[in-house]
């Protein structure tokens, strides 16, 4: 009971309707390598044999530094069903338990990272960025839309389904998502520096406009192949970030059209009130410039007050009369 309050007072999802397992996992699938780590799973290439199926099996620990760490699986899969009329998020096909660990099946998705796209020699063109982004921007909008925040979008937790060609986008790690108006324990919930937006490093509450900065650091290095904030080591990467450090000038941004330069100075933005919202974010030029006619948010249906609600791209915030 009491672990239950104070898992939804740090922003938790308690409820799961998904049926924990206790047979055997490799009695139905089988195992054929490795697609990623981090620090407290493994997430592997798995067949369903009766099937040919792939899945991709993410194993958590169900203990952590010593600690029972059910809550945070359990939370994970309720963000995940949460998440089931999401497009734009992998579905839970199953989970099962291990001695050691909890396994979510979920969706495989086959075109890897974003992360290599934004490290390979060769960078994408814009107007699939932009189809990538907007996907992304759909995703996320859907997210904050059932109150829930992301709080770890980065190019390792932003997936394709294919490569060749280039498939559709996939957000994944919902480890440290977080109910919306929840303060958190925000010290433990801290992703990388790197993506971080500087509210989360002075341990500001979370809203939905930190995802949004990351959405920013994301285009960023996907048109330019750098990360804006990397430092030599941890202390100047959160210097960098504090004080939105970033250089639009930098020989990387010579190919780089002004409408994308435009869509990511507004998002990488210190103050998160005067960050635009995802829905904000779809009705940008930059997005729409291939598709003339385009209309934004095509699978979300806005309400007029939506539309009408401070667009955030009209006039910098100065110049805004409703503020
Ligand atoms: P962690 O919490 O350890 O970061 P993630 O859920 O981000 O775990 O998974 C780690 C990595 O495993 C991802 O960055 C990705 O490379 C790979 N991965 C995760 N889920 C999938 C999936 N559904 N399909 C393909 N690869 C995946
Ligand atoms: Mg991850």
């Amino acid at each position: 009971r009491r672990l239950d309050s104070r898992s939804s007072a740090a922003g938790l999802l308690g409820d799961i309707q998904t049926h924990i397992q206790t047979d055997p996992l490799d009695s139905l699938y089988e195992i054929t390598g490795e697609l990623g780590r981090g620090k407290f799973a493994v997430v592997k290439r798995c067949v369903e044999k009766a099937t040919g199926k792939v899945f991709a099996a993410k194993f958590l620990k169900k203990r952590r530094r010593g600690r029972d760490c059910r809550a945070e699986v359990v939370h994970e899969m309720a963000v995940l069903e949460a998440s089931r009329n999401n497009p734009r998020v992998v579905n839970l096909h199953a989970a099962y338990e291990t001695d050691h660990d909890i396994v979510l099946l979920l969706e495989y998705a086959a075109g890897g990272e974003i992360f290599d796209l934004c490290v390979s020699d060769e960078l994408l063109p814009e107007g699939q960025i932009t189809r990538l982004i907007r996907q992304t921007l759909e995703g996320v909008h859907l997210m904050h839309q059932i109150g829930v925040v992301h709080l770890d979008l980065k190019p390792q937790n932003i997936l394709l389904t294919s490569l060749n060609p280039l498939g559709d986008i996939k957000l994944v790690d919902f480890g440290l998502a977080r109910r919306l108006g929840t303060a958190g324990e925000l010290r433990e919930i801290l992703g990388t520096p790197e993506y971080v937006a500087p509210e989360i490093l002075n341990y500001e509450p979370i809203t939905t406009a930190t995802d949004l900065w990351s959405v920013g650091v994301i285009t960023y290095m996907l048109v330019t192949g750098e990360s804006p904030f990397a430092g030599d080591d941890k202390q100047e990467t959160f210097l960098n970030v504090s004080q939105v450090n970033v250089d639009y000038s930098r020989e990387s941004f010579s190919m780089v059209s002004e409408l994308a330069v435009d869509f990511i100075r507004k998002l990488l933005v210190k103050a998160p009130e005067d960050r635009p919202s995802a829905a904000d974010c779809m009705t940008h030029p930059w997005l729409w410039q291939h598709y003339p006619g385009f209309d934004p948010l095509p699978s979300t249906p806005r309400t007029p007050r939506e539309r009408s609600g401070g667009c955030k791209w009209a006039a910098p915030p100065e110049d805004q009369e409703d503020k």
